[in-house]
């Protein structure tokens, strides 16, 4: 027992998780504080995105324990649990899938009035703050199709935004946008990190993750390899895996 101050938000402890015989989690640690950005990066298939799934229940892991908010999630056996923490888990994908037949703001309105059964007038209200938050309020009334990738993906995350949640996971929400929409997706997550949003974000943009995040976990083949500030990431890495790897990004 600790007369414990502990702000820790999300914690996995020794983590394994396999599909079939591909072991994907070969014992992750992690902790993140409230109000912290914490950026995963890496190379592709070294489990980033199985990590962040495991973090909001998509994925279960074999052993290893996994808290979030105060619940334990690695015994949450019932799917009706899992949704439960869910409510309160933000997650934006790389692909946002916007509802096409649905304006903007139903999108928006559409997960806080049907799984929370809020209020259909504040929700909207919230919606349009949030829409406001994330620049795009002239946008209300079109349709998904009616936008550019980047401006889609403002609406996924103003979307989970509506939810309230207690963190938000960000994977790899810029990689599938043309170069000249990923600025305004970065702008819009860096002022929710400045807000103090508790975030996760697995991404392969260095220059963002080093100015935005309080920690930086470098993960390969299942492990976290290193975690540190930015600095000791990006710059003083003595690992040369990281270094290589840091090093063909930025
Ligand atoms: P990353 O996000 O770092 O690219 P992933 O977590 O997506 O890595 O995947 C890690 C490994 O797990 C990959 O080898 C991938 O093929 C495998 N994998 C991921 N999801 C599944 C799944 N649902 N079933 C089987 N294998 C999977
Ligand atoms: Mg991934």
């Amino acid at each position: 027992m600790t007369t414990s101050t502990d702000t820790a938000i999300v914690k996995l402890e020794d983590v394994h998780l396999s599909f079939g015989n591909t072991q994907v989690l070969k014992g992750i640690d992690l902790t993140v504080n409230k109000g912290d950005a914490v950026s995963i990066i890496g190379p592709s298939g070294s489990g980033k995105s199985t990590l962040l799934r495991c973090i909001n229940a998509l994925a279960m892991p074999q052993s290893g324990r996994i808290t979030v908010a105060g619940t334990r999630v690695d015994t949450l056996t019932k799917e009706s649990e899992r949704i439960e923490l869910r409510k309160r888990v933000g997650i934006v994908f790389q692909q946002y899938n916007l509802f096409p037949h649905l304006t903007v703001l139903d999108n928006i309105v559409l997960a806080p009035t049907r799984i929370l059964g809020a209020d259909r007038t504040a929700t909207e209200k919230l919606a349009r703050e949030l829409l406001e938050k994330v620049r795009l309020s002239e946008k209300a009334d079109a349709y998904p199709g009616q936008l550019s990738g980047g401006q889609q993906q403002r609406v996924a995350i103003a979307r989970a935004l509506a939810m309230k949640p207690e963190l938000v996971l960000f994977d790899e929400v810029t990689s599938a946008l043309d170069p000249e929409t990923v600025g305004e997706v970065l702008w819009v997550i860096r002022d929710l990190i400045r807000d103090g949003m508790t975030s996760i974000l697995v991404t392969h943009e260095m220059r963002f993750a080093e100015e935005i995040s309080d920690t930086v976990v470098f993960t390969e083949n299942g492990r976290v390899v290193a975690h540190g500030s930015p600095k000791e990431i990006f710059h003083d890495s003595d690992n040369s895996r990281i270094r290589q790897f840091v090093g063909g990004l930025s």
